[in-house]
């Protein structure tokens, strides 16, 4: 079977990602610099021969990996910080310079590796792009609304950078490379500490402290499963004729966040209180991603709904 290459391996999302591609088969190098990512959520792989982690930042040289590389075929740059939340010390407004740098030069390194092996790439793009949008639902030919040097542009300019390098090696180069722009996604393996809402909410109400929400929660945001996500980014890769193409990747179920609160609070049955803190700056008021490219391209669409998704991550939770 054939090698790829994922790098952001032990964050969230590249995990789940690893996990899945050896299951299919696959041999995996994962590669992580670990400042957000963690070894633990790649525990269960650890003696599968199949799997090498290796401790690495794409932002540095990588010639020393040529040889072991020479066989990849398939690249997922899924590593960058991407929590918002300032209070966490693993969000990307605490990371800013290598939030920038993991986006930009990590894009540009691992783009050259794809090139010089003639491998297919993914880039894991954001629905950030988009900003704080003046059109909803958002389809990937609106050009978004984003502050370029608030204090969330370290991760939205620097995605914007990564999806136009990428195109450029597709069309200068003729890289076979593709772009996904992630909606929120949460599940097992989410930081417990890294201040996203489901991971707030969810050890708030376990623990029976305030769950907070941010401004009158009014805002939305559209919660995809992480396994719903994970299969759209395999076949984002693997389906044929998706080079040069960009795909939202999420589940169209808005919620507002206050109703997100409540329903966590319901289904812990939990005593604590939702108490409303001030809303951070440039914190996008709606989210919902146009799914039906994904859908057409990939015959793809999310299968996980709310309720069953949160009962595996507050089981996740509980247990770690
Ligand atoms: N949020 C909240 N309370 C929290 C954490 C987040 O109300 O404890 C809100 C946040 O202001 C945003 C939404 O929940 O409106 C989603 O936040 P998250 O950090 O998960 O991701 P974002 O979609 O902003 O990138």
């Amino acid at each position: 079977m054939a090698t790829v290459l994922v790098a952001g391996g032990a964050g969230f999302i590249g995990s789940h990602l690893c996990e899945k591609l050896l299951v299919e088969g696959y041999k995996v190098f994962a590669l992580d610099n670990l400042i957000t990512g963690d070894k633990g959520n790649l525990e269960k792989l650890n003696g599968n021969s199949s799997f090498e982690f290796i401790e690495k930042d794409i932002t540095k040289d990588l010639a020393d990996l040529k040889e072991k590389f020479s066989e990849v075929k398939f690249i997922f740059h899924m590593a960058s910080p991407a929590s918002p939340n300032k209070k966490s010390l693993k969000s990307y407004i605490n990371f800013p310079i290598e939030t920038l740098l993991v986006n930009s030069v990590g894009t540009y390194n691992l783009l050259n590796i794809t090139h010089n092996l003639n491998a297919k790439f993914l880039f894991a793009s954001s629905s950030e792009v988009y900003g704080d949008p003046n059109v909803t639902p958002q389809s990937e030919d609106y050009f978004g609304n984003v502050n370029p040097n608030g204090v969330r542009s370290v991760y939205d300019e620097a995605k914007r950078f990564g999806e136009a390098i990428t195109m450029a090696f597709v069309r200068k180069h003729d890289v076979d490379g593709r772009i996904i722009r992630i909606f929120n996604t949460y599940g097992p393996n989410m930081q417990k500490d890294d201040g996203r809402v489901v991971s707030n909410f969810i050890n708030q109400a376990l623990e029976g402290k305030p769950i907070t929400v941010y401004g009158d929660g009014s805002q939305t945001r559209s919660l995809c499963f992480v396994s719903d996500l994970v299969e759209g980014i395999i076949k984002a890769m693997f389906v044929q004729k998706t080079s040069g193409e960009v795909m939202n990747l999420g589940n169209p179920n808005e919620k507002t966040i206050l109703e997100v609160a409540q329903i966590i609070k319901k289904m812990i049955d939990s005593n604590s209180e939702i108490t409303f803190e001030e809303l951070p700056q440039d914190d996008p008021k709606k989210r919902n991603p146009d799914i039906r490219k994904a859908k057409s391209l990939l015959s793809w669409t999310p299968q996980v709904n709310l309720e069953e998704g949160l009962k595996k991550t507050i089981e996740y939770f509980r247990s770690v």
